[in-house]
């Protein structure tokens, strides 16, 4: 397994409860548009849920008379209260990367490597690296390199014990990541029916008061009630799953 990318394993991911969960994203808000109703209803299943934001937010305001230091540590504050809208206490803000500026760079892999074998999750979310454009949208090169560091984190630099020898120095033994679930992506294969939790999801949005406003939050809404239509669920989010190790969940 050590140098082989591939697994066979073509089932249908189906939903878990994980024991313990990593959401990597690039900026302050990630987390809570792509899925923060399926990491509410794992918080109420018992899992424990880190978030890493990983560049400092700083760019998300185009008003010149915004004081863009100050925006990091309110944009810092409001992701901490919209994780604790779904119970999640356990955030991460690395440091050292400017918003809009980020790649996907060894430095930055083994980071996400160290915080994998640090935390052990059985899931890892992030978004999908292979998405650039849609019909109408260019993702965020942030969201792309966040994609690219996370994923080559999860494997092989996480579970792989020559790699990042400095992380063993630590004490960090190697970990596998029994699925990673990608954000915004062509093809998803999970559906997560989040229906019980949408105001959860709402009132964590809401926290992120510089970026979201109320017509925002309808259109996220939509977003996933349309996710949701074809499946029978008044809400869902989607997602695509690649499973890695079939490790039980409460290992
Ligand atoms: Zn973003």
């Amino acid at each position: 397994m050590a140098s082989e990318g591939t697994n066979f394993n073509m089932e249908a991911p189906q939903f878990y409860i994980p024991q313990r969960a990593l959401a990597v994203f690039a900026h302050c808000d990630d987390v809570d548009f792509g899925c923060s109703g399926t990491v509410a209803r794992w918080v109420e299943g018992g899992a424990h849920v880190t978030y890493c934001i990983v560049t400092d937010s700083g760019a998300g305001s185009n008003d010149p008379k915004v004081d863009l230091s100050d925006l990091v540590r309110v944009r810092q504050a409001e992701q901490r209260a919209s994780a604790r809208a779904v119970g999640v206490e356990d955030v991460r803000f690395f440091e050292g990367y400017q918003d809009g500026y980020l790649e996907p760079t060894l430095t930055l892999r083994r980071e996400i490597a160290r915080l994998i074998r640090q935390t052990r999750p059985n899931i890892v979310m992030t978004f999908d690296p292979e998405l650039i454009i849609t019909e109408n949208y260019i993702n965020h090169p942030d969201h792309h390199a966040v994609a690219m560091a996370t994923t080559h984190a999860v494997f092989p630099s996480a579970g792989t014990r020559p790699i990042f020898p400095e992380l063993l120095a630590e004490g960090l033994e190697p970990h596998n990541v029994n699925d990673v679930y990608f954000v915004l992506s062509h093809r998803n294969n999970l559906v997560v029916d989040i229906g019980a939790v949408i105001e959860k999801k709402l009132d964590a949005l809401r926290c992120h008061a510089t970026q979201i406003d109320e017509a925002t939050l309808t259109m996220v809404k939509e977003w996933n009630a349309n996710d949701g239509k074809e499946h029978g669920f008044a809400f869902a989010e989607t997602f695509h799953v690649v499973h890695l190790h079939d490790a039980p969940p409460t290992e």
